[in-house]
């Protein structure tokens, strides 16, 4: 039987639980959350794992990721069964730190990002959010040294701008993505999947096989244009109100006409009732 995971709460407690994982050498791996774990998490840990001697999970719902009109306040908080599903999988400590340890009261630093941070996909919507995500995942990366850490494509234009951070900030964090883990019927897991009723979580699929007819369409030779086309008005027809559906570059997120111009990945983000859901593939 392995030993629970260590919970450390506060910055001192994360140094020595640190400091004990470290020893004999050994490598850390960091997979940043909010908590609330679905198998699209324990599917990152499953990958740190096997990239890593250690496993160091964070748990924190960021508030300065989210405007004053989102669901910081609502977004599900379920430490407890977090933390279960996390001993299950062998993680050795949790960093679970309060607001008040992550943003002590004067904090007034941030980190500003650019290039796939200004791609006009999430950040045209949620203008706060990658300054939110950069600032407490830099904090994260600085507070746990990982060697590694690992991120979701699911939050595909995330992943790019935390690459870019590491890289440009030489925070010396190895910047791992791992696929998507889907519903059954194609929905991509997150953990706002509970915030869906019944009838919209029977519609929700929709976003998923709505992309993977653009992609159809595109690989049979018709215009991205046209095909991204047809995919919004599946989106639309089923109830959603559409942010974007867009076909981008998969490197740079620019975007991209015709698809001798580069791998192409689709980006995906509509609201279903007072949901909102993102999700994206490669075509
Ligand atoms: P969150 O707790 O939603 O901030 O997500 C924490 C990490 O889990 C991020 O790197 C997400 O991209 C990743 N993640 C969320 N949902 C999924 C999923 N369905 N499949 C794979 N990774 C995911």
């Amino acid at each position: 039987m392995s030993r629970p995971p260590v919970v450390a709460r506060t910055l001192p407690a994360l140094r020595r639980a640190l400091a004990e994982l470290r020893k004999r050498n050994a490598s850390v791996a960091l997979v940043p959350t909010m908590g609330a774990l679905h198998d699209g998490h324990l599917s990152l840990v499953r990958l740190a794992k096997r990239r890593a001697d250690k496993v160091v999970v964070s748990v924190f719902v960021n508030p300065t990721q989210f405007a004053p009109h989102e669901d910081f306040g609502s977004y599900p908080r379920t430490f407890k069964a977090d933390a279960s599903k996390l001993a299950g999988e062998n993680v050795d400590l949790i960093w679970n730190p309060d607001v008040k340890v992550m943003y002590p009261d004067g904090f007034a630093s941030k980190i500003a990002t650019e290039g796939p941070a200004v791609a006009g996909l999430e950040d045209r919507f949620r203008p706060h959010f990658f300054g939110g995500v950069t600032t407490v995942v830099g904090k994260l990366f600085i507070q746990c040294r990982p060697d590694v850490a690992i991120f979701g494509s699911k939050d595909f234009q995330q992943l790019r701008v935390v690459t870019r951070m590491a890289a440009d900030l030489d925070l010396g964090v190895k910047v791992i993505g791992a696929p998507t883990v889907r519903e059954r019927d194609g929905l991509a897991m997150s953990s706002r999947n509970v915030y869906l009723s019944a009838e919209e979580r029977a519609v929700a699929p929709t976003l998923y096989r709505a992309m993977k007819e653009v992609a159809k369409r595109i690989k049979a030779g018709k215009s991205i244009e046209s095909s991204l086309t047809a995919g919004a008005e599946l989106i639309t027809e089923a109830g959603f109100v559409l942010d974007y559906l867009e076909a981008r570059h998969a490197e740079t997120l620019a975007p991209i006409k015709s698809p001798n111009q580069g791998p192409i990945r689709l980006l995906v983000a509509a609201k279903l009732g007072k949901t909102r859901l993102i999700d994206n593939i490669a075509v």
